[in-house]
């Protein structure tokens, strides 16, 4: 991949907005520091990080094609009330694959597992 300083800047806005943004999210945020930037631009340069393993696609989550700069194992949690997405360690079950392998003998090769509720911030809001 060539540089781009573009790609750079949307690359950077992914990792400072940890939310798992789609592309219009992205979008968004940056064409206040870019404004020559289109979304075809976004798109295009989310989907060729994606290609080449910078980042990740996550699909199925609440219909939306979400981005995530965390390419490593771990699950999410989805916020039903500000529609935040959370990265949750997969730390807390580090050994779901494995047990998955031993029951059905199928061999995982990678996992989206996520989970549903109301996040911390909004836990919070509900309680005032
Ligand atoms: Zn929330
Ligand atoms: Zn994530």
């Amino acid at each position: 991949m060539k540089y781009s300083r573009q790609r750079d800047l949307i690359l950077k806005t992914l990792q400072e907005n940890a939310i798992h943004p789609t592309a219009e999210a992205v979008y968004s945020i940056l064409k206040k520091i870019e404004p020559t930037i289109s979304l075809a631009t976004v798109y295009r340069n989310l989907n060729l990080l994606a290609d080449n393993g910078i980042i990740t696609r996550i699909n199925g989550l609440d219909g939306f094609m979400r981005f995530d700069h965390n390419t490593h194992n771990h699950y999410h949690f989805i916020c039903s009330k500000c529609n935040k997405v959370y990265d949750v360690d997969y730390e807390i079950a580090p050994d779901l694959a494995i047990k998955l392998t031993n029951k059905t003998g199928f061999i995982v090769e990678s996992c989206q597992i996520s989970f549903k509720g109301i996040c911390k911030d909004c836990k919070k809001l509900t309680q005032n």
